[in-house]
């Protein structure tokens, strides 16, 4: 029996020494010391054995067991240790290898356009107030003086929603909002930035784009406030040396009305392409504000006078970067995008 043992440790540890990996110390040592192991096995068989020799047999598997385990601990942790070292070896990181670099995204022309309006206006004083984008048909046009039938609401046909919701085609009902959320109390500065939508298309028209509209309510306020006011816009925007007029035009919700010229910042005045050789551009539209739109936001027009304007953001943003083409601003080209860092 005792041999049997002797034999068994010997070949355990033979074993043990061929043993490379962790998957098959666990398994060696399932094979000799586990419940079904070949170790227990022998013990078994030692209740066939006399009174007398059953300690001393007793004593050896003890004595071989301790042994394994301590040569199966010890040969698990050089493995172990061996597998981390091979681990560290495979991953190390090459800190020379240049880093990568971190792409940094910049404002859109058109955002830096707007944001520059606003901050021009601002600095005069002019609150920027924000409306809903699916307007009423009583914001976007009756409030403003354009009844339903109004032939100057075909100057702005638009996307109806259903018969009385349609995207704004202005940001003209942000003032009606304003005005009627004062009841009647003067004054009024603010201007109003945002997307409007028309049913336009071509190199000089989107049906999504950007406008900026002013509006200005007080006692005393004449056609010289409103040339001044965007006279100072004007050259704070294009330069000191461009030249301002005002032309009169027609507008429902303005009496009377301009639209309002600079020289061209192209030529400098003397003619060419993109001002059709006449040495102006047309910027804006403005005008002192109807009495009707007055009285239909709550305030007495015998009493208060206010002057309103309205911009598109994309002409201004093609004369001041010298862009041809307004599609440019929506078709997400980078070779574009790239060139307002
Ligand atoms: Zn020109």
């Amino acid at each position: 029996m005792i041999d049997k043992l002797q034999a068994l440790k010997q070949q355990a540890l033979l074993d043990l020494e061929a043993v490379s990996s962790l998957e098959e110390l666990k398994n060696l040592k399932v094979r000799y010391l586990g419940k079904k192991g070949s170790l227990t096995e022998i013990l078994r068989a030692m209740g066939a054995l006399s009174a007398e020799e059953r300690p001393k047999v007793g004593q050896v598997v003890n004595e071989i067991r301790t042994e394994l385990e301590e040569k199966i601990d010890a040969c698990g942790g050089l493995l172990e240790e061996k597998t981390l070292a091979e681990k560290l070896a495979n991953e190390k990181v090459d800190i020379t290898l240049p880093g990568r670099s971190v792409k940094i995204g910049h404002l859109h022309p058109i955002t830096l356009t707007m944001r520059e309006i606003k901050k021009i206006f601002m600095r005069m004083g002019f609150a920027v107030c924000e409306g809903p984008e699916i307007e009423n048909d009583y914001y976007n046009f009756e409030a403003l003086n354009l009844p339903k039938d109004h032939p100057a609401r075909d100057m702005q046909d638009s996307f109806y929603i259903t018969e009385e919701f349609l995207l704004r085609t202005h940001t003209s009902p942000v003032q009606a909002r304003t005005m009627q959320s004062l009841e009647g109390n003067a004054p009024i500065r603010m201007i109003a930035p945002g997307k409007v939508y028309r049913r336009d298309y071509d190199a000089t028209h989107s049906p999504m784009f950007h406008q900026v509209e002013g509006l200005v309510v007080d006692k005393n306020i004449s056609m010289a406030d409103l040339k001044g006011t965007l006279e100072l816009f004007l050259r704070e925007m294009f330069g000191n040396s461009v030249k301002v007029r005002l032309r009169p035009s027609f507008f429902p919700f303005t009496e009377p009305s301009a639209e309002v010229d600079i020289s061209c910042v192209i030529c400098g005045g003397s003619g060419c392409r993109v001002c059709k050789n006449s040495g102006w551009l047309e910027i804006l539209g403005s005008g002192m504000v109807h009495p009707n739109v007055l009285a239909m936001s709550g305030f007495d027009p015998s009493e208060v006078s206010g002057f309103a304007f309205g911009m598109g953001v994309e002409r201004i943003a093609m004369l001041k970067y010298g862009i041809d083409d307004l599609r440019l601003f929506f078709e997400n080209d980078l070779r574009f995008i790239r060139q307002f860092k």
